[in-house]
C-alpha cells in the first residue's frame, strides 16, 4: 500500500511497460512512500511454473513470501528501471519503498527488481528491461557482483529490526508505525551506477 496521501500519486499507462505509478507532487529524497503488502504464503508452495516472470512475489522470511492483491493499485505496479528513483528498505520483515532522489510532479516511480543473476536457469528469459535509461543493461537481472553486494547489505540491515508477526494464508497487516525516512547509504549509488 502507498504511504503517500491519496491524490499524491496516480496509476497511468506507460509507453512500453504497461501500467506505472506516477507522482502528482514533489517529494524529497529518502522518503518512505510504500509498504509491499499482500497475502503471506509459504514460498515452497508457490507455483513458479505458472508464473514465469515471478515478479510480484516478495521475500518475507526464509519460508514466507508476500503476494500482493493484483486487482488493486499497489506498489507491485511500480516498474523496474536500471536507474531507479526509488529503492527497497527491509524493515521489520516488511519491504518499504523509498525515494532515492527528489521526485517531480508527473515523474514515474521506478525501482530495481533486484533479480538474482541469470545463471541460465531463466530460459527463455522474460526479464527484458526497456527502461531507456543511460545505464540500461537490457535485463532486470543483476550482475553477480551487484547481487552479492546487495545481499550482504540487506542481510545486515534485516537484523536491525525484528520481523513483524504474520499468519500464513492471511494478509500481512500494516505496521503500527512507519519510519518517515531512510538513512543515506553509499550502497544505493553503487547499485545504480553502470
Ligand atoms: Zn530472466
Ligand atoms: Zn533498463
Amino acid at each position: 500500500m502507498f504511504l503517500l496521501k491519496k491524490g499524491d500519486w496516480e496509476i497511468k499507462k506507460t509507453k512500453k511497460k504497461g501500467w506505472g505509478i506516477f507522482s502528482k507532487i514533489k517529494i524529497g529524497a529518502d522518503i518512505v512512500i510504500a509498504d509491499y503488502l499482500g497475502m503471506v504464503i509459504k514460498t515452497a508452495d508457490y507455483d513458479l511454473e505458472n508464473d514465469k516472470k515471478g515478479l510480484y512475489l516478495m521475500y518475507y522470511t526464509d519460508r514466507a513470501s508476500i503476494y500482493p492483491d493484483l486487482s488493486r493499485p499497489s506498489p507491485h505496479l511500480i516498474n523496474h528501471s536500471c536507474s531507479p528513483n526509488c529503492w527497497m528498505y527491509p524493515y521489520r520483515g516488511h519491504t518499504l519503498f523509498f525515494t532515492l532522489q527528489s521526485i517531480d510532479p508527473g515523474e514515474e516511480f521506478t525501482i530495481s527488481y533486484l533479480l538474482s543473476p541469470d545463471d541460465g536457469s531463466c530460459n527463455p528469459c522474460v526479464h527484458v528491461c526497456k527502461c531507456d535509461s543511460e545505464n540500461c543493461t537490457g535485463s532486470m537481472h543483476l550482475s553477480k557482483d551487484k547481487y552479492e553486494k546487495w545481499q550482504r547489505f540487506q542481510n545486515t540491515e534485516k537484523k536491525k529490526t525484528k520481523v513483524a508477526k504474520f499468519i500464513f494464508g492471511k494478509n500481512l497487516p500494516m505496521l503500527s508505525s512507519y519510519p518517515k525516512t531512510v538513512p543515506h547509504n553509499p550502497i544505493y549509488t553503487i547499485m545504480c551506477s553502470a
